[in-house]
Parts: C-alpha cells; sequence; structure tokens
C-alpha cells in the first residue's frame, strides 16, 4: 500500500483479486467516505482493516494518506483528494450528485492516446445549464492535473517529508492526537521498577495494568455501564465490597490472608494500609541490594498474577477460592521465574525454597 514496499505484479494482482471480490475495492473503503458499516459475517481482519485510525472524535488515518495519480488503475475520481485538498466530489457536488457510479475509478473516466488525454462521463441524469458550467470549470482543472504514466498510482503519507510510511512517525502523529496523562511521581517511579523486573512480557503488562487501576474488574466494567446490577459487581472472594483494583489486590479479607502468609514467608511482617504502588514500592524495598533489581518484585508480581488468575477462574470456571492452593501457586511461580533467570547462581533446592525464608530470594540477594 505505502511506497516503501515493493508488492511484485503477481501478488499484487493476486492481492487485488481476492479482495476486491470479497470486500470491494480496498482504498475506496478505507480512505473514503464516512465510517463503513461492518457486516456481522465480516472476518476479524476486515473489521481491523476498517478500524484503522478511526475513533469517535478523529479519522487520523485517513486523513493523513495522500495519492499520487500514475497509471490511474486505482484511485477514485470523485472520493479521492488526488487534485488539491479536496475531493471533487466535494468541490462539484451537483456533479458528484448526477455521477452514475459515485466509486469510479479516474482509469474508467479517462483514455489516453499518447500526450492527448479524454474524459468520458456517465450521468444518471441530465445535466443542467448550471451543472455544464461547473463541468467545464472541472474540464478545465483536469488540464493541469499531473498524471505520471510511467509510475503506478500511489500512496503517499503525508506526515513524512518524502511520503513513506514508517512506525516511528506514526508514532510521533499518535501523539499529537493523544491526551497526554500525567502520572502521579510515585506511579511513575513504581511503574519505571517494574519495567527492570525480569518477568514474561505479559506478567510485566499486567503489573502495568495493576499500577495503572486499568484491570477490568468488575468495577472497571461497572462504570462503563457493562455489569449494571449490584450483584455482579461485589468481590468474588468475600462477596461484602465491589470489586476494584485496592479491594481485590489489596484490602479483601482474603486476600490479606494470602499477603500475610507471603511476608510470613520471607519473614518480615505485613505492613498496615498500603495498596497499589505503595503497596509495591514496599515490597521492593525488602531487597537491599542493587543487584536484586530483576527480581526485586518478581514474589509481588507472583503473587497479583496468581490472584487474577484465580480470579477469573472462580468468575468464568466457578472455582472454589483455596487461600493455601494459592499461596503454592505463587511459590511454585516465582520459583520457575526465578530459576529461570538465576537457577545456576542459586544452591537451594524447590522444597528449601517453599519451606524457609533463610533460603528466599531475598535472603539470596542479600
Ligand atoms: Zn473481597
Amino acid at each position: 500500500m505505502f511506497p516503501a514496499v515493493q508488492v511484485p505484479p503477481e501478488s499484487l494482482s493476486f492481492n487485488n483479486i481476492l479482495t476486491r471480490e470479497r470486500y470491494g475495492h480496498l482504498p475506496t473503503k478505507i480512505l473514503t467516505g464516512t465510517t463503513p458499516q461492518v457486516g456481522a459475517k465480516d472476518s476479524i481482519w476486515w473489521r481491523d482493516i476498517l478500524s484503522i485510525g478511526r475513533t469517535a472524535d478523529e479519522d487520523w488515518f485517513k486523513s493523513n494518506v495522500g495519492c499520487c495519480v500514475g497509471d490511474d488503475n486505482d484511485i477514485g475520481f470523485w472520493k479521492f483528494k488526488w487534485f488539491g485538498n479536496n475531493s471533487f466530489g466535494e468541490l462539484y457536488p451537483n456533479l458528484y450528485a448526477k455521477e452514475a457510479f459515485k466509486d469510479v475509478l479516474i482509469s474508467d473516466r479517462l483514455s489516453r492516446n499518447g500526450t492527448d488525454t479524454e474524459w468520458h462521463w456517465q450521468w444518471c441524469e441530465e445535466l443542467s445549464d448550471n451543472d455544464a458550467h461547473h463541468l467545464r470549470a472541472l474540464k478545465q482543472l483536469l488540464l493541469d492535473c499531473p498524471f505520471d504514466q510511467a509510475r503506478s498510482d500511489r500512496w503517499r503519507w503525508v506526515p513524512d517529508s518524502v511520503g513513506l510510511f514508517t512506525v516511528k512517525s506514526c508514532y510521533s502523529l499518535l501523539l499529537q492526537y493523544s491526551n497526554t496523562v500525567v502520572l502521579e511521581s510515585n506511579v511513575l517511579d513504581a511503574i519505571q521498577k517494574l519495567w527492570k523486573n525480569d518477568v514474561s512480557s505479559k506478567v510485566n503488562i499486567f503489573g502495568w495494568r495493576l499500577l495503572l487501576e486499568k484491570l477490568h474488574t468488575r468495577a472497571a466494567l461497572h462504570h462503563r455501564g457493562i455489569l449494571n446490577n449490584s450483584h455482579d459487581i461485589s468481590c468474588i472472594f468475600c462477596y461484602m465490597h465491589m470489586e476494584d483494583c485496592s479491594h481485590l489486590f489489596f484490602n479483601c479479607s482474603f486476600v490479606k490472608g494470602v499477603w500475610e502468609t507471603i511476608y510470613r514467608w520471607l519473614g518480615q511482617s505485613l505492613p498496615a494500609d498500603l495498596e497499589g504502588w505503595n503497596h509495591f514500592l514496599s515490597f521492593g524495598s525488602l531487597v537491599k541490594s542493587k543487584k536484586g533489581n530483576q527480581i526485586r518484585h518478581l514474589i509481588w508480581l507472583a503473587t497479583t498474577w496468581c490472584l487474577w488468575k484465580l480470579r477469573n477462574n472462580v468468575v468464568f470456571n466457578g472455582a472454589l477460592p483455596d487461600a493455601s492452593k494459592l499461596v503454592d501457586d505463587i511459590k511454585t511461580f516465582s520459583w520457575f521465574w526465578f530459576r529461570g533467570r538465576f537457577g545456576r547462581k542459586s544452591s537451594f533446592s524447590f522444597s528449601s525454597y517453599c519451606m524457609s525464608s533463610k533460603h528466599t530470594i531475598i535472603c539470596f540477594i542479600l
């Protein structure tokens, strides 16, 4: 689609056949008109394609793609902005209204014989005198249109000076559209420490969403209007409070019992009244050595990760919450994560890791 990628003619042809048969003219669907309707039978791929750059307020992708006319086989005559900043459909709405085929391509309206060009029109009703006047003006404009028959039609990424699409330029563009959220310094500090932990990316992302309170808890779904029954938004561990991040991970009586066991295992006392980033940073401070940055919050992440998995298992599979099994899972998960990173340096076994705080990660790296 973009000039940076050279597509062999055979593939282009194959691609055109497939997409046009199934979905119609792809550039017209994506780059022109209003938001197209998505059918119930449309594939996920097609829904993704149509949703590119479209939000409630902006249509940033479409408005940042221009076109350069070459052999005019791919650019719609009326709907595309191929000459100036407006489409001809916008410049001449009366003519466009009488066009017989609204999605007609330039190549369908233009015939060439060497340097000579001739335009062919198809109207669905007779033109008025005023329309004829507009048509003459349009033809006059078309005399100055730049055609480069030696090249195929090509798309131009407007934000880039040479028209090439890059992820970097797209990212910079999206930053301009985004509403920058200034995080509280403590939350930012916690997130920066979170990324240093050597865990899988899915666990890091989970921790990031937890620190930002962006997980899909029942309270979050309620605020979005998805869960409206008050019985559906209570904590599935205690059924006493609304399930938000604060309660689910730190304040629920069931969860506090789990944290107490984890802290006892580490030979520490559970600090009172901490939650979120405060809880995270406090846990990390148990590790004194800078060498421990990569595993500083490993057990904290294992605990919250296993809690979230258990919560989902209860909600979606009807599992029964079992605190002792949950603690076993936390020790097992953290053990495997730890062994995967520092296994060769450690000499203690899984059983000693589970049983004695003397052999925990914290003791190891002190
Ligand atoms: Zn609860």
